[in-house]
Formats: structure tokens, sequence, C-alpha cells
């Protein structure tokens, strides 16, 4: 691949937003890998031809076609594209044809750069003569993630429930994988388990998804749970329960985040990371609750158009909130009463948390909204410590940082901000190991309010 630099600015319109699927190969970077196989095989339950592509393996060329400045998720997903692609026309030859692909990449609004994401990968795809054709899938913050003109209009919004499910069950896999390694029986059967475990789940995705049927996924997912809650060593005591937070790529992106889940395990720990299914309510919940304000300042106004449309917002938004609430309670209901996994902050208790405390606001908007809450949640939920993980020079999770630290020293909640790049940092491991000593003082001195 031969890159020539000319920025065609109509192409940032024209070739990032919501195209058909039909006949397309819907290319899907990898953040969560549970969440992104389950929600490639909910998108082939629906007939689209979704593939999720290799990460890291790109992270060379990623650096290459980015200056430096940008976020370290931005040069991984620009790397994982370019080294798929580059594979894809050398396995196929002449028969590569772009055209044929649609590469995913959301965007958010707000203050920081994740709305930029796809408009660079634009300009650096658009400098390969023969990547130009590919278009780039966006989704949008703006209208909730809606995926409406992306399939069959009908059904845009079964796929979209599907999807959300798709997520929740995804997080709920990874909550039983961290649930169980630390007090497995022999070292590598939670992750063995849990790997099988996600094909059975991509399997019923694709399966049950399109129409639907919950109940059977459901069903699937107890019998994971009762043959993963038997890995567990009875004698092997309790742990600290560590609590993290952050930048929602850095989080749980494995390979970004060097790791940081086993690395904390290794010394001592039990973690729960906040969830995917988290974002993707606060989305919907922040779309309501804008559009509540827009009502009440147009009806002061007396326009009626102004509070007609906001009206639509409300019950449009408001909705997917009330759906995504019932049916993510609906699938924690039914794997708590097997086994203890933590449930999800549900975001208005994260928004009243913020405004009882004054600690910050939804207003500002972003990531720190709900790192900020959620650590005060951890701490009233007598965690042991609390780590904040996010991407070097990261806006929200460095606001969230100033915020908490003053916080968790008076609370006397070890805490610990650990900010990565491509880079290696030797004192990492030191930092991570004296914060784990932390947290096992306060474990010793206070206990742990969770079950095993
Ligand atoms: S959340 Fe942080 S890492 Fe993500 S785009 Fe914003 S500043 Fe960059």
């Amino acid at each position: 691949m031969e890159s020539e630099r000319v920025v065609d600015f109509q192409s940032l319109t024209e070739n990032v937003g919501r195209f058909n699927l039909r006949n397309k190969t819907f290319l899907i970077p990898q953040m969560s890998k549970i969440g992104s196989h389950l929600i490639a095989a909910t998108f082939r339950g629906f007939g689209v031809n979704a593939k999720v592509m290799d990460t890291c393996k790109g992270l060379d060329l990623g650096k290459e076609y980015t200056s430096g400045k940008e976020c370290y998720p931005c040069q991984i997903t620009t790397g994982d594209i370019l080294y798929f692609l580059k594979k894809e026309e050398e396995r196929l030859g002449e028969d590569f044809n772009p055209k044929n692909c649609v590469y995913f990449m959301p965007e958010s609004d707000g203050p920081c750069r994740f709305g930029m994401y796809n408009k660079y990968q634009r300009i650096v795809l658009d400098s390969f003569p023969e990547l130009k054709s590919i278009k780039i899938g966006s989704l949008t913050t703006k209208d909730g993630y809606s995926l409406a003109g992306i399939v069959e209009k009908e059904r845009a919004g079964d796929l979209r429930k599907a999807t959300y499910f798709s997520i929740v069950l995804a997080d709920i896999l990874d909550r039983l994988l961290w649930k169980i390694r630390p007090y497995e029986k022999e070292p590598g059967m939670a992750d063995d388990f849990i790997e099988r475990s996600m094909h059975v789940m991509e399997d019923s995705f694709e399966k049950y998804g399109a129409n639907k049927d919950f109940d059977k996924i459901l069903d699937k997912m107890e019998e994971i749970i009762k043959e993963g809650k038997a890995i567990i060593d009875p004698n092997i005591p309790a742990k600290p329960l560590i609590g993290i937070v952050g930048e929602i790529y850095l989080r749980t992106h494995v390979q970004a985040n060097q790791d940081l889940i086993r690395v904390l395990e290794k010394y001592g720990a039990e973690v729960i990371n906040a969830s995917i299914a988290e974002w993707i309510n606060y989305t919907a919940y922040d779309r309501f609750r804008e559009a509540k304000i827009g009502f009440r300042f147009s009806l002061k106004q007396l326009r009626l158009g102004s509070m007609r449309y906001y009206l639509k917002r409300i019950i449009g938004f408001g909705g997917d909130l009330l759906y995504q609430e019932f049916r993510q309670n609906q699938a924690y209901k039914r794997v708590r009463s097997l086994i203890d996994l933590a449930e999800d902050h549900k975001v208005a208790d994260l928004d009243n948390i913020l405004k009882e405390k004054d600690l910050f606001c939804f207003d500002v908007g972003t990531e720190a909204c709900l790192s900020i809450a959620g650590i005060v949640e951890y701490a009233r939920g007598g965690y042991n410590g609390v780590v904040n993980v996010y991407p070097f020079n990261c806006m929200p999770s460095t606001i969230t940082s100033a915020i908490v630290k003053p916080l968790m020293n008076e609370l006397r909640i070890p805490y610990l901000d650990t900010s990565y790049d491509s880079s290696f940092q030797p004192g990492k491991e030191t930092a991570i190991r004296t914060f784990m000593y932390q947290a096992y003082q306060h474990f010793k001195r206070n206990g742990r309010k969770r079950q095993i």
C-alpha cells in the first residue's frame, strides 16, 4: 500500500456516516473481546456479514500514520484497519475490493477527541488510492446510537435491541471471568472456560438474536454460570475487592491496558470493571435529560413547535432507556440468583450522586460523569481500592483524577491512576503492587461486603 497525502474534505461527510450493510462486510474493531464478538454474532443473525478484526497486530502501522498527538485508542484502531486491509489485499490480490467493506467507527459529541477518530481515519484511508472506496460506518451518541438506515427500516429497532442485549451479556461473561479467575482450582481453567463460553454465546446470538428470543439466550447463560461456578476452589479465602473506572476503550481492551486486571489479580485482587452497557445507558439518559431541559425552556417561551420536537425526543430516549434498564435488570436478576455478580450502576443514581456531593455535572458530559460517581458508588459498596485507567493524556480521565484523588484521601480508600500508551513503563508494576499492598491493609481493617 502506497500513501499519498491529499485531503478531500467532501469525503469526510460523504464517506463517513450510516450506510446500508446489505451485501457488505462489516468490520468491527476489537474493544472488549467478548463484546465485539457478541455484537458481530448479533449482526450475522440479521444477515449482515460482520467480522471482528484482529487487534494490535498493526500497531506499528497505527503509529506510522498518526502524529503522536492522537489518543492511544485512535492509534490502535488506525493500525487495526490498515493491517486488516493490507492482509486482505495480500490474500485476495486482484480480487481485493474495499468497496465491499464498511469499517465501523462510532463517535461521540462533546468536548473530547472521540468525535474526530473517524474523520482522521478517513483522511488516512483516503491517502491510499486503493482504499478510498471503503466506507466508515459511524453511529453517534447524538441520536443514542440509532441503527436506522444500516438495515431495513422495519428491522433496525430489533437489531438495536438485540445488540444492546449482546452487550449486557458480554458484560456478564466478563464479570464471571473476573469473579472466578482469582479463585480457580487450576491456573488457566477460567480463561479456557470463558473463551469456550464466548463461542457458545456467539452461537446463541446468531441463532436467537434476530427473533429477540432472549429467554433462550438467558437459559444458555444460566448453564454457563452454573458450570463456571464449579471452577471456584472453595478453599481459597476471599480477596480484596478492587473497582475499575476510566476510559471505556482502555479499561476494556486487554492489550491496550497491558492486561491490568490480570496484573492486579497476580497481586491478590478480585476485580470488577465498569461495564460497557453503562455507557450505552448513559448516552440514552443524557439525550433524555437534554430533551427535558429543552422542553422546559420551550414551555417557558411558549414555542409550540419546539415543545413538540422535545416531547418526541423525551418519549423516544425515555423509552430507549426504560427498555434498556428493563432488559439489563432481567439479565442480572437471572444470573444473580446463581452467583453474586456485581450489578451495574443505574445512570440516574450516578447523576444524583454528583448533584448530592456537588462533585461534577452531567452538563459537562464525558465519561468523567460516570467515573467520578462510579468511584463514589464503589466507596459506598465497601470496595478495598479503586483504579482509574486511561490513555495517556485523556481529558475526561484527567478530570476524574483531579476530582477524585482528594476525595479518596479523605475516605482513606486506596486509589491508583494508571495511564497507558504503547510504551512499557518499568515502574508501573511496582505502583500496582504498592497499591495492592494498601488495598490489602484496607481489606484487613474493614473486610469486604460482597460474597465470593
Ligand atoms: S475519552 Fe480520552 S482517549 Fe477517548 S477520545 Fe476522549 S480524550 Fe481521547
